[in-house]
């Protein structure tokens, strides 16, 4: 299952509603005029963190100290990650984390193009380094209860890539890692990930998508098991990453 019906026709209708109502930043509410390029004000717009340098090389988190050049944080020098880089648009807080916690936990569409207009840059670079791209997928239990998956909105049209679908699968429902320590991440998605088609996957370079990127316990994983299954490259693409330190 992709989508649910009923998410597709909300988000039909929401698109009808916004064809007639004046546009308003979706954060605030300020009239955004007709031209603008997507539903968010300047000032909000301004209020965004973007993930930019220095940061790390392979994990992409953002450095504190706004000096110096991209290079391997400390982390992924002592353990380098199964992927071979993780980018993210923005940092998660101010309108990024809204966005993400209204799509995800309200269910409201209207964040996803904004969404993936923050993610096209990024995309676009990413694409030409990579065969596939595919979501982080949920479990079907997760998947029935939110009604759809987040990061395979995002992915859908996104890119020129072809999507994989249902490749990359969850084998282990698993808590939500909002509620866990770092540690308990890493333990709560071990083995949770596979590949029901390896063949679809094998000697190809995945750029794998994601609305959120927190301790990259999730990320890690997938990364594992799509190697596992003979792909050659894994990247990783989320709206947001989490700040550090
Ligand atoms: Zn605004
Ligand atoms: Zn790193």
């Amino acid at each position: 299952m992709i989508i649910h019906p009923l998410s597709q026709l909300k988000r039909l209708s929401l698109t009808i509603l916004e064809f007639f109502l004046p546009r308003l930043c979706l954060f605030c509410g300020a009239a955004v005029g007709e031209k603008a390029r997507m539903a968010v004000c300047p000032e909000c717009e301004g209020k965004i963190q973007w993930a930019a340098s220095p940061r790390c090389l392979c994990c992409g988190k953002v450095f504190a100290s706004r000096e110096g050049e991209d290079r391997m944080c400390g982390s992924c020098q002592q353990e380098p990650p199964p992927f071979r880089q993780a980018r993210a648009a923005a940092v998660y807080d101010g309108p990024p984390a809204e966005a993400i916690k209204r799509l995800k936990f309200n269910r409201q569409l209207a964040y996803l193009p904004v969404m993936q207009e923050w993610l096209k840059p990024l995309a676009l670079v990413m694409a030409e380094q990579a065969d596939l791209i595919m979501p982080v997928p949920l479990h079907p239990r997760r998947l029935k209860s939110r009604g759809f998956n987040q990061a395979l909105l995002l992915a859908q049209g996104l890119t020129a890539l072809p999507l994989a679908r249902d490749t990359l699968i969850r084998v282990r429902h698993t808590r939500p890692q909002v509620e866990l320590s770092p540690k308990e991440r890493r333990e709560n998605v071990k083995g949770a990930f596979a590949v029901s088609r390896p063949e679809r996957v094998k000697g190809k370079r995945v750029l794998l998508v994601d609305d959120l990127f927190t301790t990259g316990a999730t990320a890690r994983e997938c990364a594992r098991a799509l190697q596992k299954a003979g792909a050659v490259q894994v990247d990783i693409l989320t709206v947001a990453r989490t700040k550090q330190d």
